[in-house]
């Protein structure tokens, strides 16, 4: 197949210069990585730092593909890391959603209700008033509460001092307050109960595939806040923030390996001392590597259990991942008038009314999916009403395991095609039932990604696309930390999403420098030079 539309993503290049000692190794260049190795290099000098993928263009998770001559893209929402962004000298030009931040339609057996929920807290607080004035109270406490929770979590160090672990308590009194609450319990603190009022409520925790019930209360707030207040998409495609942070990498004399795969952390005497590459006797050394893949394929595989003690063997036993997903990418024909279908949120969400999550989750605990015509959650994004380019839509649809798709896609093809023709016909049906009529009509090409496709693309075991589950269980202290118990080996996994990632490299060099950088702060907050 011939390619019509050049990605900048597919642009980029190996500038491996075939050394054997780095100062820094980095596996994987996602999201994660990219962030740790800008930072890296803006505050360190004469450095030899290598990331080494084994795909062949960065991105990771986070990335845009062609198909036919239309392009389709896995995210759709770009956090407010504007100054992150600026720091790393990183420009891309992005659209800032004015005015709602999502549509989001309730479905109750033949009722619908549709939410149009405004961007910015006060809007938000104001518009839930609006429609819910019964519990006028309760919404207005809760979200100065959360608010201020969400300010608490500022002044905290993500290294902390034992003086900082002293100041906690009154510092953030909320924070400790709500440290195993999960956001089920904070609605439930405050008398949130009108299950229409709750379902709005609950849309938040979505944006981890977890439930009310899971999910932390401070995390999901934080998401809340941050991610409404201001949001973004790229005007072009999502490929171009990972491509550039790779050039701007290269740029500052920093070497990108493509198409190679680590396959062993090389650790001596409980020190990890470098890499080596899938069929290729040599190994790569380095004073320090730092492993950005899914926490199972890095510690389980790459590291290897005989090197870990099993305490740290234990705690990763009980790691919840996070869920896999059905997206159902569709390039439709110029017949479509995309303008007039109301779609330019950030998110347009159609699901089943309370409860919903929890049960889709329960069925992705079982290993397998609860989806029903009476129980579904998807998000509608229309991306070609930013970037101009032929019309596309995107189905995304969690939560799903892996649970049999991976063993279907190498050993029986047909069943695999078959399964995915089957999910991608019941979401074109809802979003067309509920979204966008004679969706089906206008659909030139299908493209459908399955929990096989996230975990082939991306190497981790199961699938998951939101790495460790971001629930209550897993929250702050209780997450695997970033400091392996092999020394040199570092794992930033701090959270998921544009915004952690992004997180991930600022704590990442901010400990790899001893505070230097970003002063312990959990929040950006560099230390003024
Ligand atoms: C469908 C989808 C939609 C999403 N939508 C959004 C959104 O709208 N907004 C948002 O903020 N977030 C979104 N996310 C989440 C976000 O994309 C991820 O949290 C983020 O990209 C993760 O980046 P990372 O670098 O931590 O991990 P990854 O992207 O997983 O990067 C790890 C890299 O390591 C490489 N690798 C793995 N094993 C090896 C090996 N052995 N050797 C060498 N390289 C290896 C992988 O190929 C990969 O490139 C979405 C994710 C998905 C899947």
């Amino acid at each position: 197949m011939t390619k019509s539309i050049q990605l900048k993503r597919d642009m980029l290049k190996s500038n491996f210069s075939g050394a054997d000692n780095y100062d820094l190794v980095i596996i994987g260049c996602g999201l994660t990585g990219l962030t740790s190795a800008l930072m890296w290099q803006l505050n360190t000098e004469n450095k030899r730092t290598l990331i080494i993928e084994q795909n062949s263009y960065p991105g990771g998770f986070s990335t845009s593909y062609e198909r036919d001559g239309y392009v389709f893209e896995t995210s759709q929402l770009f956090p407010d890391i504007v100054d992150i962004m600026d720091y790393m000298g990183v420009e891309i030009n992005l659209k800032k959603y004015e005015g709602d931040f999502m549509r989001r339609l309730v479905v109750d057996g033949e009722q619908v209700d549709e939410y149009k929920i405004p961007a910015g807290v006060e809007n938000f607080t104001d518009y839930m008033v609006e429609h819910f004035p019964e519990d006028e109270k309760n919404i207005r406490a809760l979200m100065a509460y959360g608010a201020e929770m969400f300010k608490q979590v500022r002044k905290l160090k993500s290294q902390s001092t034992t003086i900082d672990k002293l100041k906690i308590p009154f510092q953030a009194p909320r924070v400790v307050a709500n440290l195993n609450r999960t956001y089920a319990g904070l609605l439930d603190k405050f008398e949130i109960t009108n299950p229409k009022l709750r379902e709005v409520m609950e849309t938040f925790t979505s944006f981890g595939g977890v439930p009310a019930d899971r999910a932390s209360a401070i995390y999901t707030f934080g998401g809340m806040i941050s991610s409404m207040t201001r949001c973004f998409r790229p005007y072009g495609y999502f490929d171009e923030y990972p491509a550039r942070m790779a050039e701007l990498f290269q740029e500052r004399g920093g070497e990108i390996r493509f198409n190679a795969e680590v396959e062993k952390i090389v650790v001596e005497n409980g020190t990890a001392t470098g890499v080596k590459i899938k069929d290729e006797d040599g190994l790569i050394n380095a004073a320090t590597v730092i492993t950005t893949v899914d926490v199972n394929l890095g510690m389980r595989k790459l590291v290897g259990a005989e090197h870990l003690p099993a305490s740290y063997m234990e705690k990763l036993d009980k790691v919840v991942m996070s869920v896999s997903s059905i997206n159902v990418s569709l390039g439709l024909d110029d017949k479509i008038d995309m303008s007039k279908l109301d779609l330019d949120y950030p998110y347009n969400v159609i699901s089943t009314g309370l409860g919903t999550s929890e049960a889709l989750f329960e069925g992705f605990l079982a290993g397998d999916q609860a989806f029903s015509e009476d129980c579904f959650h998807m998000a509608v994004i229309c991306p070609s009403l930013t970037t101009g380019a032929k019309n596309t839509i995107t189905l995304r649809c969690t939560p799903f395991a892996l649970n049999q798709w991976k063993e279907w896609r190498e050993n029986d093809y047909e069943k695999y095609k078959a399964e995915k023709e089957k999910w991608g016909d019941f979401f074109i049906g809802l979003a067309e039932k509920y979204m966008i009529p004679n969706l089906s009509k206008h659909i030139v090409v299908k493209d459908i990604s399955t929990p096989a496709t996230y975990a082939r693309y991306s190497g981790s075991p199961t699938g998951s696309i939101y790495d460790m589950a971001s629930i209550v269980s897993q929250f702050g202290p209780k997450r695997l930390p970033m400091k392996t118990p092999i020394k040199n080996l570092y794992q930033p996994k701090f959270a998921h999403g544009l915004y952690g990632t992004a997180m991930n490299g600022v704590q990442m060099v901010d400990l790899l420098l001893d505070r230097k950088f970003n002063n312990g702060n959990s929040l950006f907050a560099p230390i003024k030079r």
